[in-house]
């Protein structure tokens, strides 16, 4: 895999080919629209590939334009964390916009409407609105304020803007409909009074903030998008979004296309939830390596590439689903199987001394970085007389089985010779402390003659090898849909994080820079960690397992 993969066109590109086609439109223009209220996930890597890797494809751009229109929840440092993350995916904007840059521009479209009899001040307060509003069975009833005059109208909503009223005791409304069947078009809001907020964009500037069904159409049209490309749940807000731009002196309208979200199994993706996690400090941050955030998941170690593969592989349509989290391991599993050197590294270490090598003797072997790609050249590995290998890697007894070390049998060590054990060494307590192993220094590169080697393990040099601790990130979540039955948090998994401490790992990991990934052989793919590594101390993520072997019992 090289990382891109050709997948047929989905349907909105397929309406972008016949918009090219009829003449509508000769250059397509999207845009990415984050609200800066949390980090990035994956779902949002979805919508990214998507509007991006369309201005890719066409001749045409895309804007990363934040949608910030409700100041309480949104900060600064969301903001940058989200531009750092888009780059990170392969991105650039054509231009980065803010919809609070349009502040001004809306007002003014608010009055326009205002001028049309097409909006009105009302004084019903929220608890009231919602009363009026109707269900979807009833229609709703008119507020008493619906026909106040244009000029008292204008009057008002000029004072709204001066903040002479408090907060909740007057809203801008469209005048549509409080008979129709969609909600939506139920004289819904356009503007609401927030005092006492600082917006990271516009400061103490407003103390009115337009509402986001009716930003985010006029945003885009100022922007000339082409195509307005956001998720199921605004299927039913269209009308509005129409009823907007048909009803304000602006010549673009651009073609609303709605698609579903990105569910995946054993994990939560909404930023409501997200920030839970991370206020409560169930997780370490935004950027815990078990968060389904782009900042998490480049932590754990996964590619840009394979995220972008993940959501062309996973499609782009209109039907619900939730998607199993071994598509997007899988993703980052072909990816590394192909780029990721090799290296060895021992998670639960076991003295091995092989007492017919001479004690003073370090012997410089070398191994292949990987096994399809010479072109990944070869290291040096040194062999001496004490090693270690993995507790796992011995039983006394076993059966045919089991392919590793048994007392009194062989095995070879990866890279090196065929070794033999002769003694298990135990303390008090009987837990072994060490084995005494032979080697056969006929075994270099090729099998003993007449006799079969059950196995290949991995080993690290006791004297050369480099202590390190070892992160083994397993599910956010113990139950496939979290929070279905009750509350999302007593779905946790608590075994979603191991770390062990003991690890050794070859020399050459001593120079593990971050940003490189490997394997580490017959455990996984591992990275050092971006944030808690030093100078000194080694500390690796687990990427992924190198099979799927979750819930299946372990490996072999
Ligand atoms: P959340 O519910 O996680 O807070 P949101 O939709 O409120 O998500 P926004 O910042 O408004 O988050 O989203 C920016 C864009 O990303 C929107 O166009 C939205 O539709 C899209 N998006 C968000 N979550 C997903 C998802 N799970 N799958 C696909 N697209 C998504
Ligand atoms: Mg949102």
């Amino acid at each position: 895999m090289n990382g891109e993969i050709n997948t047929p066109k989905n349907f909105i590109r397929q309406i972008i080919d016949s918009d090219l086609q009829s003449g509508s439109h000769s250059t397509i223009h999207t845009r990415f629209p984050p609200e800066p209220n949390g980090y990035l996930h994956i779902g949002h890597a979805k919508s990214i590939v998507l509007n991006f890797g369309i201005a890719q494809d066409y001749p045409g751009s895309c804007n990363l334009r934040f949608d910030d229109t409700n100041p309480a929840k949104e900060e600064e440092e969301f903001v940058e964390a989200i531009k750092e993350d888009v780059r990170w995916l392969g991105y650039e904007w054509a231009e980065l916009r803010f919809a609070s840059n349009y502040f001004e521009q809306l007002y003014g479209f608010a009055v326009e409407l205002i001028n049309a009899g097409k909006a009105f001040v009302c004084d019903l307060n929220p608890e009231q609105v919602r009363e009026y509003r109707g269900t979807l069975t009833e229609p709703g009833r008119e507020s008493p304020f619906r026909n106040r005059t244009i000029e008292e109208n204008l009057d008002l909503f000029k004072r709204m803007r001066a903040g002479e009223f408090a907060d909740g005791s007057r809203t801008l409304r469209a005048r549509i409909d409080m008979a129709s069947p969609n909600i939506n078009l139920r004289d819904p809001a356009l503007y609401r009074i927030r005092h006492g907020l600082i917006h990271h964009q516009t400061g103490a500037e407003w103390c009115i903030y337009p509402m986001y069904d009716y930003t985010h159409p006029i945003s885009d049209a100022i922007e000339g998008i082409t195509h307005s490309l956001c998720t199921l749940e605004f299927e039913d807000h269209r009308p509005l979004y129409d009823w907007v731009l048909d009803n304000i002196s602006i010549d673009c309208h651009p073609r609303q296309i709605e698609f579903s979200r990105l569910n995946l199994e054993y994990t939560v993706m909404s930023k409501r939830r997200l920030t839970q996690l991370v206020q409560e400090k169930r997780v370490s941050g935004w950027s815990d390596p078990r968060m389904p955030t782009i900042a998490g998941l480049r932590r754990r170690g996964y590619t840009p590439e394979s995220i972008r593969h993940f959501c062309e592989a996973i499609g782009v349509t209109k039907s619900e689903g939730t998607v199993e989290m071994g598509v997007l391991e899988n993703s980052i599993r072909g990816h590394l199987d192909a780029i990721a050197p090799r290296r060895m590294a021992v998670l639960d270490p076991l003295k091995v001394v092989i007492s017919n090598y001479p004690a003073d003797q370090g012997e410089v072997l070398q191994a292949g970085n990987h096994p399809k790609d010479d072109t990944l050249g070869t290291r040096e590995l040194v062999l001496t007389r004490e090693i270690y290998i993995d507790r796992a890697d011995f039983r006394e007894e076993a059966n045919k089985k089991y392919k590793r070390l048994v007392l009194g049998g062989e095995v070879r060590l990866r890279n090196a010779y065929v070794v033999r054990c002769d003694e298990a060494v135990k303390d008090a307590s009987g837990r072994i402390i060490e084995l005494r192993c032979t080697y056969d220094p006929d075994t270099l590169g090729h099998n003993p003659e007449g006799r079969k080697v059950r196995g290949v393990i991995h080993w690290v040099s006791a004297t050369q090898g480099h202590k390190a601790e070892v992160r083994l990130y397993d599910r956010l979540c113990k139950s496939a849909e979290p929070g279905k039955g009750g509350d999302f948090l007593d779905d946790l998994n608590p075994e979603s994080l191991q770390v062990l401490r003991d690890c050794i790992v070859e020399p050459e990991l001593a120079r593990a820079a971050v940003g490189e990934r490997y394997q580490f052989e017959r455990e996984g793919y591992f990275c050092l960690d971006s944030e808690d590594s030093a100078p000194g101390r080694l500390v690796f993520n687990r990427i992924v397992s190198l099979r799927d072997s979750w819930g299946k019992g372990g490996d072999e």
